[in-house]
């Protein structure tokens, strides 16, 4: 099926200009933090060119913060810049890297005025985020997300953080980086899984906003996507628009926002106790939080087929073997808990999220949804 065409904002010299004179204007302040008053949602740029991104972030003022994984694929994509390396995987969005990097930043002599960019998936793009907005009370950064999770997700919105224990995202901050570079060059060296984990993150913009993502999806699959960037990056842009427009309305996750966590209450629990890649998380979440759409909102029970259908196309799980009293007792620490409820997202129907509030039991009967038997 052919994609509908969506505006993607193509970079113009005009939008470079803009960008820069405000850069340079912040940069020249005194001891003030460059980078409040960000527009919100912070502007995705895509497809710069080296010189545009030269441009955007001279390299005398930025220093590059890069996945190692990616810095092995791209050496001298970012050479003329000062960069470091940040250790990859979710194991390592923790204070420890954080307080190594700022250590390393210090000794690069960076100041109030630099920009940090960050290269990498999300939780490069988290790490970086949260440390821009400590690190001398306050420094810019931008993001160069290189994951199919980060272009459709991580990298938008500004929330950031890491986790604490085996609980995730529980130091973090709403900040706007300056911009958010989308190239699909990256997506070249992702491996299969990595392609497959940002796909979960797209069927959920389908269900809770956008029916036709989903029928995209349905018409189409994985390799399809691989192979044609062009087509990928149509889909993408849809559903940043989608992201976009959320937290333009709400910023800071007073209401409509929350919905972008459909999937993710019961999913960070089980990304952390099992381990799991995001995106495999966040698809069991979703068929849990399906079925408790069906008790709860009178969901058409076909709903589950369709998803789980869905979840196998992009080579995503449906079932886990999973030790329900424990998942729900770390799930009762989540960031959304509300006294003795949580926030949960369920759906009245494809394309319409709502937010609720579920105990603990209720939760439950969502969970017997993903047990693998
Ligand atoms: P990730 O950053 O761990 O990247 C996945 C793997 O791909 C890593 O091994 C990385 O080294 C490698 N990699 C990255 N880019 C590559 C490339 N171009 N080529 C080859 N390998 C590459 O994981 P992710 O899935 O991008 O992000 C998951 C994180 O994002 C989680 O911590 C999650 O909590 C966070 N997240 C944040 C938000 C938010 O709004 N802030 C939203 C969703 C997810």
């Amino acid at each position: 099926m052919k994609l509908a065409k969506v505006p993607i904002v193509q970079v113009c010299a005009y939008q470079i200009a803009l960008l820069q004179d405000s850069l340079q204007k912040l940069a020249g302040m005194n001891d003030q933090p460059p980078t409040y008053g960000q527009p919100v949602p912070a502007p995705c740029l895509y497809e710069l060119t080296q010189e545009e991104m030269q441009q955007l972030a001279p390299p005398e003022r930025s220093i590059v913060l890069m996945d190692e994984h990616v810095f092995q694929h791209f050496p001298t994509k970012w050479s003329g810049y000062r960069i470091l390396l940040v250790p990859p995987g979710e194991q390592n969005k923790t204070f420890c890297t954080l307080e190594l990097l700022s250590e390393q930043l210090l000794a690069l002599g960076a100041n109030r005025q630099s920009l940090l960019v960050a290269v990498g998936g999300g939780v490069v793009t988290d790490l970086v985020g949260y440390l821009a907005a400590s690190f001398m009370r306050g420094v810019a950064c931008a993001f160069v997300p290189t994951t199919v999770l980060a272009q459709v997700d991580a990298a938008l919105g500004g929330k950031n953080g890491i986790n604490v224990g085996l609980h995730k995202n529980m130091l973090g901050t709403i900040r706007q980086p300056e911009f958010i570079a989308i190239n699909r060059e990256y997506l070249a060296t992702l491996p299969d899984l990595e392609w497959a984990n940002g796909f979960a993150e797209i069927i959920k913009y389908g269900w809770i906003d956008d029916v036709a993502i989903l029928e995209i999806l349905e018409s189409s699959n994985l390799p399809y996507f691989q192979k044609n960037l062009s087509e990928f990056s149509l889909l993408s842009a849809r559903c940043t628009s989608i992201k976009n427009r959320i937290v333009a309305a709400d910023e800071f996750e007073n209401g409509e926002r929350k919905k972008l966590n459909f999937g993710h209450t019961v999913g960070h629990a089980l990304e952390t106790l099992y381990r799991l890649p995001h995106g495999h998380a966040v698809s069991l979440g979703m068929r849990a939080a399906l079925r408790l759409s069906e008790i709860h909102e009178g969901l058409d029970p076909s709903a589950d087929r369709r998803l789980a259908i869905m979840l196998q196309q992009y080579q995503l799980p449906t079932s886990l073997e999973l030790d329900e009293l424990q998942v729900l007792d770390l799930l009762m620490h989540d960031k959304k808990r509300n006294g003795t409820n949580i926030d949960f997202i369920l759906l009245e129907r494809a394309g319409k999220a709502v937010i609720r509030q579920l105990s603990r039991e209720e939760i439950r009967m969502g969970l017997s949804t993903i047990q693998a038997t």
